[in-house]
């Protein structure tokens, strides 16, 4: 275990000036070493130094330069978060993904060689944070929370605000509001100031673009400095497609692999795709090719590949005893070193390579070389996502197949080589109509560039483009669109109303929204009675809103939810709505395909029938699945009635009721399409929303038993009224009524197939989708929908 010695030096110095405060930390060699060889670690003095002389600091530096993992070293080392030194308070690292800020958590404990109590990490459905906590690495959200309860962030001695260059609207939010912060701690009075002590903001990015915060007047009062980390970043050769391939990506990356596979050196293989459906395609095709080792013939490998080592390190113990005796072994030396320079011949030579970076046209021989194919995506559980940091088995070749969770948040050990789709699946979001839709397009150079760069961490790398140097030129835009401009934004107005910012036209945004964006999502706050429609401000109600970690519409349903003692079902179902979907689909027709958003070559025909072939898919799974609906409760509790099977929210409350009962096992899950990771995720923001509820509204009890009787009728009828108040503004007509002359009359259909329905903002017919139980009903007059999605229709979805 760690050696912990906190000493003060510089005894010597006159009372009253800031003594410097170290905390030696002790780490294992190995972890010593490989610190040292990270960009941060050469820069640390510099880095403190600015940190100890500056409210606001800004690092920059190439993913893998050691930011993440040991900026919060650095700062504990420094004595930030220790009880005896002048800056108790913790030391809080905020992440963009939740992937991120558990794995780093994890990560930084290690070395630190303290438990995961001391380095602790807090996302909505996890925590290890306690009373010891010093490091905290959390989500950026996790943050913007804290804040509403305690604006200036007395915890903290220390803010790292790490990935800004993702431009997340959480973070965008997070360093406007902490600049106000450091403002109000420095406006303190003189007695406050000494109870609450400065607070050391600092903010890093993977990329040099940070002219948005530093430029912008309203942020910082004078710009902070920017410290730019020299990363030993070595050259990787970019080879783009010929031409822009007609087929879909998958199989275009999947062939690049096999190349890269059969023909060149060793060294791993990172492949960026747009999302998990792609990703699990593309693994099943690799494993089928490459089939991985039997555990067998791996654990024969390991065998070998120990015996090698025990060689080596006797090896290296003899070279130093005695150098006479070194023959003996040079066998295995020599070996080694013939590996070494035939990698070094096998480099590409820029004269010879054709645009694919491939001299060999000849039939390709398969070797029985296994790949370790590992998915990365941020659904995936969390032990499955720190897979990707494991050495793969010895006599294999490492192959990541990630969405950009691996671009700049997590850097996969060992990569040499890059295949790049070159597109990225983003969420847009019509500010006008509230349409939201999921689109795959070009990713922007600036981030194409991030996926090349992974490929030079170790060694010189090769980068595989999946798409023309023409199309890179004249069709990527040079940057990202920030998040702020692609979400709903009504839940972090809400935040910043709530710690009271209210005129947030006024907020210094390092984007600022558009007005209209703003205008809606104020419009949905006084809907609900967040905010006074006249004043803008936050109502009593709006500020207990705010507490839940939940969209203003389910916190707000929370509040009314405890009418006709409904609260625990409501909990039950708002917990379902944020964590997603929790049903097992093969297709997701919400998914954008590849023919959706390609470049003006696409076939919109192709592209309908496709999405004709999937909707059929979709209704033998979804009938499969409302069967189950219909059943669960029968089944498990058969006292009851099965619960109304007309709502796809009630629905989910079925299933959540359901799996409750049967003991929340995974083998449930697997007998019933459903993600067990999903189903934990309810299970633990469910325990979190009835703590809150009884911690923070005196008088409300709420069943603590996890497992709810089916609600009684007169409960499911006020069910269905909290549920239209909380989607008060997603209320769809059905269209033949919508227009005045056919008021009242209204035709008759047997099946809401094709039925189109008119919502508030849009002029545009939207249909129910085809995953809702509502599909094959007949039409209701007008159903309450939970998001409006656009793919080659307008879906409503989960009404
Ligand atoms: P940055 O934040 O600048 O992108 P990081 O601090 O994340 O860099 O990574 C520094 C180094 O630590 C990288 O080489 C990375 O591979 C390694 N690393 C990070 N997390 C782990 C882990 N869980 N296991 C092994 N190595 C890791
Ligand atoms: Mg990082």
């Amino acid at each position: 275990s760690a050696l912990l010695r906190a000493n003060r030096v510089g005894d010597g110095l006159v009372d009253g000036e800031r003594k410097p405060f170290y905390v030696t930390v002790k780490r294992k060699p190995g972890i010593q070493q490989a610190r040292m060889q990270l960009p941060v670690c050469a820069e640390e003095q510099t880095i403190m130094e600015a940190i100890n002389n500056n409210a606001v600091v800004i690092i920059c530096g190439e993913t893998g330069s050691g930011k993440t993992t040991q900026v919060p070293q650095f700062l504990y080392e420094a004595g930030y978060s220790h009880p005896d030194s002048d800056n108790p308070g913790l030391i809080g690292i905020t992440q963009p993904r939740r992937v991120a800020a558990v794995s780093m958590s994890k990560r930084v404990a290690m070395e630190l060689g303290l438990t995961e109590h001391e380095v602790s990490y807090q996302i909505r459905y996890d925590a290890t944070v306690s009373p010891k906590t010093r490091v905290k690495f959390m989500t950026d959200g996790v943050l913007l929370r804290e804040l509403a309860q305690d604006f200036l962030l007395t915890k903290y001695s220390a803010i790292v605000i790490d990935e800004a260059h993702e431009r997340s609207l959480n973070t965008d939010i997070l360093i406007g509001v902490v600049s106000r912060v450091l403002r109000l701690r420095a406006e303190l009075s003189k007695e406050d100031q000494e109870k609450v002590k400065p607070l050391r903001v600092i903010i890093m990015s993977a990329t040099l673009r940070v002219s948005d915060f530093t430029l912008n007047k309203t942020l910082f009062d004078k710009p902070p400095p920017v410290l730019k980390v020299d990363a030993r970043q070595y050259p990787v050769s970019v080879h783009f497609n010929k031409r822009t391939p007609d087929i879909d990506h998958v199989t275009e990356a999947f062939k690049k692999i096999r190349k890269i596979h059969t023909r060149l050196p060793a060294g791993g293989i990172l492949v960026f795709l747009t999302g998990q459906n792609e990703i699990s395609v593309l693994c099943k095709k690799l494993r089928k090719k490459f089939p991985p080792l039997s555990p067998k013939a791996s654990a024969r490998q390991r065998a070998v590949e120990k015996e090698k080592e025990a060689l080596e390190e006797k090896k290296e113990v003899v070279t130093a005893k005695n150098a006479e005796v070194e023959a003996e072994d040079l066998e295995l030396g020599e070996g080694e070193i013939d590996k070494n320079v035939d990698l070094e011949d096998f480099d590409f030579d820029e004269d010879t390579e054709d645009e694919e970076g491939f001299t060999d046209e000849e039939e390709e021989q398969e070797p029985d070389a296994p790949l370790h194919v590992l998915p990365l995506y941020s659904l995936l559980p969390t032990a499955a996502q720190l897979r990707v940091f494991d050495d793969p088995p010895p006599g294999t070749r490492l192959c990541v197949v990630a969405t950009n969770v691996a671009e700049t948040s997590l850097t996969i050990p060992g990569v040499k080589y890059v295949v790049d789709c070159g597109k990225v699946k983003e969420r847009r979001y019509d500010s006008t109509t509230g349409v939201q839709s999921f689109e795959i397009g070009w990713t922007s150079k600036a981030s194409a560039d991030q996926r090349a760069g992974r490929a030079g961490r170790t060694g010189p790398g090769h980068c595989y483009r999946l798409f023309s140097s023409a199309v890179f030129d004249n069709e990527f835009e040079q940057f990202s669109t920030p998040e702020i401009n692609r979400m709903p934004i009504e839940g972090v107005v809400l935040s910043m109303k709530s710690m009271n910012i209210d005129t947030v036209t006024n907020f210094p945004f390092p984007t600022p929204p558009e007005r209209e964006h703003m205008a809606k999502a104020e419009r949905l706050l006084a809907y609900l009675g967040a905010i006074d429609s006249d004043t803008k401000r936050v109502t009593e109600l709006g500020r207990t809103m705010a507490m839940f970690p939940l969209s203003p519409r389910f916190s707000k349903m929370l509040l009314i939810g405890q009418q006709h003692d409904c609260l625990p079902y409501v909990i039950a179902i708002v917990s379902a709505l944020s964590v997603g979907d929790p049903f097992i689909k093969d297709y997701h027709l919400d998914d954008a395909r590849p023919g959706d958003s390609d470049d003006g070559g696409s076939d919109n025909e192709d592209v309908a029938r496709r999405e004709v072939k999937e909707i059929r898919r979709e209704e033998v799974a979804e009938k499969e699945r409302r069967k189950l609906a219909r059943r669960m409760y029968y089944k498990v509790q058969t006292k009851h009635a099965g619960l109304d099977p007309t709502s796809d929210i009630l629905k989910l409350l079925n299933v959540v009721g359901a799996y409750e009962f049967a003991g929340a096992t995974e083998k449930f899950c697997e007998d019933n399409f459903l993600r067990p990771k999903a189903m934990d995720e309810i299970h633990k923001l469910r325990g979190q929303l009835t703590n809150l509820i009884t911690t923070n509204l005196p008088g409300v009890d709420v069943l603590v038993d996890p497992r709810m009787c089916p609600p009684t009728p007169i409960q499911l009828r006020a069910l269905r009224q909290i549920l239209a108040a909380g989607f008060i503004d997603s209320v769809a007509l059905r269209a033949d009524l919508a227009s005045a002359g056919a008021a009242g009359k209204g035709r008759k259909f047997k099946s809401t197939r094709g039925v189109p329905y008119r919502v508030m903002w849009s002029d545009e017919d939207a249909y129910i989708h085809p995953g809702s139980v509502l599909y094959h009903d007949s039409p209701p007059e007008m159903v309450v929908y939970q998001e409006v999605f656009k793919a080659s229709r307008v879906w409503l979805k989960g009404e």
